[in-house]
């Protein structure tokens, strides 16, 4: 199969109700050619009533979708070159892997012969090519989800939108397919729109992520953007694990801004351009800048030093995800794990040091 051509996708203003309820509040995105693209969110936040509107199976109030930089809101679904996988499949169960994957290029009445090559490439690409005899429920849940996608991608759509596609799957196969369909993205080189409530999936294989909460995009950029600089405290929560204090501003000059907080003391950090020189604010830091160390540790410079208690643990393999109390605040610390490290019981005293660097503000 050819690589495609690559469009760019681009949503703007759009405002859609189901009667009175609001649903997506003036969304705006554009998505660059090529990109793998997720919306990511929780349940209820619009990310499948967004894809739907970009597919043409939902109409806005107001807004307008263009793909290729032309304006589809009038289009219907059939005639915009998007494929669209579902988390259920949506196989035919009485017809067999090839006749799934032939049905979309039938629809489309090409000759016999285009449409055995075409069912034949999808399904190589898929690595299904010995398989097109069997019916989809002689298959796996995994090898289940190749065939939908090999008969998206026959098609040959602009656009490939994938609604939790891998949500049916087991924790470690949705792992090893995630890889192969970036893989399989990136051979193929279309544009992709991904759904999906999983933060890690998103993280993961995305090139970059819309996060949307009530129906408003809250922030868009890559992984790491989302993760070291989240625009908000919804999103610092909701991409990974922080830490929040509640903090107030003392005094700001050279660039630098000082603060008091109940948990972490005076603490000085670089100015952000926006902040103001009075106040409260919030600052946070992930669970893995927390650093436990036995209580009679002698403190250095490099962290900021509190003493707690271990209030409770859990093993996570990598790392051990520790519940410590400090005063009156509780605070997460992951420890990285390596066999013959030892773990702090419950209820043990432990010197706390954050990483002032690792320290950030968070707008509310
Ligand atoms: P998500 O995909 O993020 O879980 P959805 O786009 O499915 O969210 O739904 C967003 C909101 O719209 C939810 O509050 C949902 O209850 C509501 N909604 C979805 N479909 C309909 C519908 N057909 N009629 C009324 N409300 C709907």
């Amino acid at each position: 199969m050819e690589p495609l051509n690559r469009v760019k996708v681009e949503v703007r203003n759009v405002t859609l109700a189901y009667g009175s309820t609001p649903v997506l509040h003036d969304v705006s995105l554009s998505i660059e050619p090529g990109e793998f693209f997720a919306l990511l969110g929780p349940s209820g936040s619009g990310k499948s009533t967004l894809l739907r509107l970009i597919a043409g199976f939902k109409h806005a109030q107001s807004g307008q979708v263009l793909i290729g930089g032309e304006d589809l809101s009038r289009v219907p679904p059939w005639k915009r070159d998007i494929g669209m996988v579902f988390q259920n499949y949506a196989l035919w169960p009485h017809m067999t892997v090839e006749r799934n994957v032939a049905f979309g290029l039938e629809e489309r009445r090409l000759p016999k012969d285009t449409i055995r090559a075409k069912v034949a490439a999808a399904l190589e690409l898929v690595g299904l090519k010995e398989y097109g005899d069997r019916r989809p429920g002689q298959l796996s849940g995994g090898q289940q989800q190749r065939v939908a996608l090999a008969r998206t991608i026959a098609i040959e759509p602009k656009v490939l939108l994938l609604d939790e596609p891998l949500s049916n799957l087991d924790a470690k196969l949705r792992m090893y397919m995630r890889a192969e369909l970036l893989a399989l993205q990136r051979k193929l080189g279309i544009t992709t729109i991904f759904v999906t409530h999983d933060q890690e999936e998103a993280l993961s294989i995305s090139d970059r992520v819309a996060v949307l909460d009530g129906g408003i995009v809250q922030q868009v950029g890559t992984p790491m953007d989302l993760y070291d600089h989240p625009a908000n405290r919804l999103i610092a929560n909701f991409v990974g694990t922080i830490n929040l204090f509640p903090a107030s501003i003392r005094d700001a000059q050279h660039g630098m801004v000082r603060l008091t907080s109940t948990a972490l003391g005076e603490i000085t950090l670089p100015r952000p351009q926006q902040l103001p020189a009075s106040g409260n604010v919030e600052i946070g830091c992930r669970p893995h800048a927390v650093t436990l160390f036995p209580a009679d540790t002698t403190f250095d410079r490099r962290h900021l030093w509190l003493q707690g208690t271990v209030l409770g643990r859990e093993f996570l393999g990598e790392f051990v995800r520790y519940r410590v109390r400090a005063g009156e605040t509780d605070i997460v610390a992951d420890q990285a794990h390596l066999a013959g490290t030892t773990a702090f019981a419950p209820g043990s005293a432990v010197s706390i040091g954050i990483q002032p660097g690792e320290v950030r503000f968070i707008a509310g």
